[in-house]
């Protein structure tokens, strides 16, 4: 069997990579909720999401005193580091996420941020490619690209289309699937 850790170890220590590289993450989270959240997050559900791929995780809520749904991508997580999973967040968090982020921070050493780091995977699963031929390509932020997962080209369905059309007027072309 596997020899138990003499001292309760940082959620996050190197060790955990060896004695448990996949976790079971429902387990886990009962156990985060139990040291972390005074148990209140029994209403939440936590599960792997096999095909989401645009970020590591998303969360949903049913409505007042409903369920809670946390999703965590498979594809962008499976392969990684455990201590990512352990760590995982989403952009968009505010002061009250930021207040429990620097708490457990504190407490256990972990190193959870309102920024994830997994660019370069969401890359990876945005092969479709269009750039515009317009003066766009030289501006920031997008330079002219838009690169997508799915193989569905910029079109008047884009909220930002009109704006684009205002402001410069080019046309998309695929250049890479
Ligand atoms: P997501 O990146 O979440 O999949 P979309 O694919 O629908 O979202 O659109 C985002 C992309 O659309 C950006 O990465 C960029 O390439 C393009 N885009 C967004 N806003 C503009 C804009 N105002 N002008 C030109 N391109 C834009
Ligand atoms: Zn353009």
């Amino acid at each position: 069997s596997q020899p138990r850790p003499e001292r309760p170890l940082s959620i996050v220590d190197e060790t955990w990579e060896m004695l448990d590289p996949n976790p079971d993450v429902r387990a886990m989270f009962l156990q985060f909720n139990d040291k972390f959240f005074w148990g209140k997050l029994s209403g939440v559900e936590v599960k792997w999401s096999p095909r989401m791929t645009l970020c590591a995780g998303v969360c949903s809520y049913e409505g007042r005193g409903g369920l809670c749904s946390i999703r965590l991508s498979e594809p962008l997580l499976k392969l990684r580091p455990r201590k990512d999973l352990v760590q995982v967040d989403r952009d968009g968090h505010g002061p009250e996420f930021c207040k429990h982020m620097n708490r457990i921070n504190q407490a256990s050493g972990t190193n959870i941020t309102i920024y994830h780091s997994f660019h370069d995977e969401v890359d990876v699963y945005r092969q479709h490619w269009w750039r515009c031929n317009g003066p766009c390509q030289n501006r920031k932020p997008f330079f002219g690209y838009v690169k997508r997962a799915m193989n569905r080209p910029p079109s008047a369905r884009d909220p930002w289309w009109a704006e684009h059309q205002m402001t410069c007027g080019g046309t998309y072309t695929k250049i890479k699937e």
